[in-house]
């Protein structure tokens, strides 16, 4: 068994990438004869909405993705978050953090030692005196809370990439406004609902030792990792509206049926020879993860149709 999960962020509707990592996920759980829960990672609470969280679930449905158990929601569990982050605090591996994006930016760009890698934190905040400390505190800035990091690269296997090694820096804990961050929440959740395996699109992978590191740190079991390529749009770019009928509800308009976008996904995913209209549950008992693709799919003009009259 290995318990799966599709955690999207209800911030928009699901564009056909989305929609072909929720097929991907949903078949290495149900090919297992694991469960598939679905959580909504809506910790934004600026631009979440009960309104995306209803469309992206009517999308799951339309495609005849079942899901088991209720729906999760990050922003109705902050308790958890911060019971870890208290246990986090009490292992000594927390520190306050008073520093703005620009000022982590300019930090990181300063002529001196090895450049860091994109956004890493330059360690600012990290050995302060308690005078420093003090001051930190009295200053009226918001304070994030970071972890600190092992400042060394972990190494977690990806069934579909291989190895995956990056950076552990200090990773955000609690953002300044107080809202848990998604590295901490999603290791929480995963743990909390039993799930063994995520399958994702693969701009996460990078995130994944970061995840790995925390889950140890908080004596959690590991996922195992199956990072799916993007769909990008043409030139190379994520997928945008611009991109032409890149929702369900785009392609259902287009008189596409939702057994036909199913095929057209499962074709791009290899799991078809060539694209006929499918329900998912045809392609559970052949579906083999190594057929899955390495390379991100680009979405063409004749996947798009016109958008509209
Ligand atoms: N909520 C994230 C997203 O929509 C996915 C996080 C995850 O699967 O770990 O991109």
């Amino acid at each position: 068994m290995s318990t799966g999960r599709f955690a999207p962020s209800p911030t928009g509707d699901l564009h056909l990438g989305n929609l072909r990592t929720a097929l991907a996920a949903w078949l290495f759980a149900r090919s297992a004869g694991s469960a598939f829960l679905v959580r909504m990672e809506d910790l934004d609470r600026a631009q979440a909405s009960a309104d995306h969280e209803r469309s992206q679930l009517a999308d799951l449905a339309a495609l005849g993705l079942d899901r088991d158990g209720d729906i999760v929601r990050q922003s109705e569990r902050f308790d958890r978050y911060e019971a870890a982050i208290a246990q986090l605090d009490a292992a000594g591996v927390t520190y306050p953090c008073s520093c703005t994006r620009r000022e982590i930016r300019e930090a990181s760009a300063a002529p001196h030692g090895d450049p860091l890698p994109d956004g890493a934190y330059p360690g600012t905040c990290r050995d302060l005196t308690d005078a420093e400390r003090e001051a930190q505190a009295a200053s009226g800035r918001p304070l994030a809370l970071r972890l600190r990091g092992p400042g060394t690269a972990v190494t977690i296997t990806d069934l579909l990439l291989g190895e995956v090694t990056a950076l552990v820096d200090d990773v955000v804990l609690r953002r300044n406004d107080g809202v848990p961050a998604y590295n901490l929440a999603v290791v929480v959740d995963d743990a909390a609902q039993g799930v063994e395996q995520v399958v994702r699109a693969d701009d996460l992978a990078s995130s994944a030792p970061r995840q790995r590191h925390l889950a140890d740190l908080l004596g959690l079991p590991p996922v195992t990792y199956a990072h799916v390529p993007l769909v990008l749009g043409p030139g190379g770019r994520r997928l945008a509206k611009r991109d032409g009928a890149i929702t369900l509800a785009d392609q259902l308009a287009l008189g596409r049926t939702p057994a036909e976008v199913c095929g057209r996904l499962a074709r791009s995913l290899g799991l078809l020879d060539e694209a006929r209209p499918v329900h998912p549950a045809e392609l559970v008992a052949t579906f083999d993860p190594n057929r899955l693709p390495r390379e991100p799919w680009t979405w063409s003009d004749a996947d798009a149709g016109t958008v509209g009259p």
